[in-house]
């Protein structure tokens, strides 16, 4: 099937076969199956329950490995969970079958503005901050993409339920950008680029081209706003063909929309947009999510006011620095989504008050001794679970007051015997969660309910 032209694209009749059974997967057979294409879905693992589901609207699937019949397909749509260089990929582009993800799939099918956004750290958190500043009378956004909802369910509700207003907003991880042929935002968003899924990439330079299809199909009618103070991104982007508006927590930078200063933020006709101590969020990072998204919500024409309104009340999105409560004076914040080193850098640096970090989890090859500068003085004690203990143990166990705790129940149970009034019982794990929990939710859950429990027991 040609894909060449996407004006000419039309899938009814054609064989698609979709790779991957998750939220996704499912969402694409469904849109595709909608547009009249016979499809066909495939998953390596035990995926029943979903087979059963599409079976009763008439999707054919298979679960438990991969048959021949994948082969025999017009169109391959893909999970961003199917790493790229895997066999069956490797094979279907050599029989000259298209190969594109999701995101991109799913993109054909909708006329309404994208918004998105992707980095390394701040996705969720930021696409929150946008989604809500753009909820006005005259836009209706809806948040799609790595953030929960799939972007081919969102594109599947509109066509029955066109909406005139729409504009989607869009969490783009680097996966989901692996097979982008046509996606084209009106406005992309760049948080940052820092080394994470180094498991998954060969090297650096692999997952900064994956995160940089996202304006690849940018035009001079598009804008891509970006975070001016990570270095590495500001040079990535030099070839960008959209109009490059950036952001920064440096008010000297040139072009920026809105400029900080110790106290206050300010909007480019020079007027307050709001002080600094009346945003709910803490942190200097969330600082800059927030001005990426202003700078964004901006563009497109949202007012100042309605931006500062959305400061000063969004408290935030759960597993991210959530406040989960205060015992004997002792604060515990879950940040669970903290799943890689820098992320628990910026957690370290969003609280002024001694720290017990619960730290560990699956490793995913970061840096654990890169976080020293941001535990010198401030973190009194590390308490470390899961599989990477060893590792964390070998590079910080002789810089910080270090103790092996194993489980999460146990971290809690030593951090609460050691806490002070005053402290931050903080668990920012630098690391996946599948080693114990099936995912970072999870993780955060548990260690809510285990707070919860100290303050039954007191
Ligand atoms: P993502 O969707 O990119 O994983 P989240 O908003 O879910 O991002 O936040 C993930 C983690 O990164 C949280 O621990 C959060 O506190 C931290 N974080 C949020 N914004 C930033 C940022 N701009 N830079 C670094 N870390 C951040």
């Amino acid at each position: 099937m040609d894909i060449s032209n996407r004006k000419l694209i039309n899938i009814k009749d054609r064989n698609v076969t979709i790779i991957g059974c998750a939220r996704s997967g499912m969402a694409a057979a469904k849109l595709a199956h909608e547009l009249g294409a016979n499809v066909f879905i495939s998953d390596q693992g035990e995926t029943k329950e979903e087979l059963i589901q599409l079976n009763r609207l008439g999707i054919q699937g298979e679960s438990g490995g991969h048959s021949e019949h994948i082969y025999e397909a017009d169109l391959w749509v893909i999970s961003p969970g199917v790493p790229k260089e895997s066999e069956i990929i490797l094979k279907a582009q050599s029989k000259n079958i298209p190969v594109v993800g999701e995101i991109e799939f799913a993109s054909w099918f909708t006329h309404s503005p994208i918004l998105a956004i992707t980095g390394s750290n701040g996705k969720t958190t930021t696409a929150h901050m946008l989604y809500e500043m753009c909820k006005t009378d005259d836009i209706h956004p809806i948040l799609s993409g790595n953030v929960g909802n799939p972007f081919s369910e969102v594109v599947l509700n509109d066509l029955s339920q066109p909406d005139e207003k729409r504009v989607h907003v869009l969490e783009i991880s680097s996966f989901q950008m692996e097979f982008i042929n046509h996606f084209k935002p009106y406005i992309s968003l760049f948080l940052n680029l820092t080394p994470d899924h180094l498991n998954r990439y060969d090297d650096m330079d692999d997952y900064v081209s994956a995160k940089m299809n996202m304006w690849s199909n940018q035009t001079e009618d598009d804008f891509l706003v970006f975070n001016a103070d990570d270095e590495l991104l500001s040079k990535c982007i030099d070839s960008a063909k959209a109009i490059k508006i950036p952001y920064s927590l440096d008010s000297d930078t040139d072009g920026l929309l809105f400029r900080l200063n110790a106290t206050k933020i300010y909007n480019q006709e020079h007027a307050k947009l709001i002080n600094l101590d009346e945003i709910a969020l803490p942190g200097r990072h969330n600082l800059s999510n927030y001005l990426g998204s202003s700078t964004s919500a901006s563009l497109l024409g949202i007012a100042s006011s309605r931006i500062a309104q959305v400061m000063s009340t969004f408290c935030g999105v759960p597993h991210r620095l959530e406040h989960i409560g205060e015992i004997n004076g002792v604060t515990y914040i879950n940040d669970s989504k903290a799943t890689n080193v820098d992320a628990v850098k910026v957690a370290l640096d969003s609280f002024n008050n001694p720290i017990l970090l619960i730290l560990g989890g699956q490793d995913k090859g970061g840096d654990f001794l890169s976080l020293y500068p941001h535990t010198h003085n401030k973190v009194k004690e590390t308490l470390t679970i899961g599989e990477s203990e060893k590792a964390i143990v070998s590079v910080l166990g002789d810089a910080v007051r270090l103790t092996t705790c194993g489980s999460l129940k146990n971290a809690v149970e030593v951090a609460h015997s050691h806490a002070q009034p005053g402290d931050v019982v903080l668990l920012s794990p630098g690391c996946a969660s599948f080693d114990q929990f099936t995912n970072f939710e999870e993780r955060g859950e548990t260690f809510r309910e285990l707070v919860q429990s100290l303050k039954v027991h007191g």
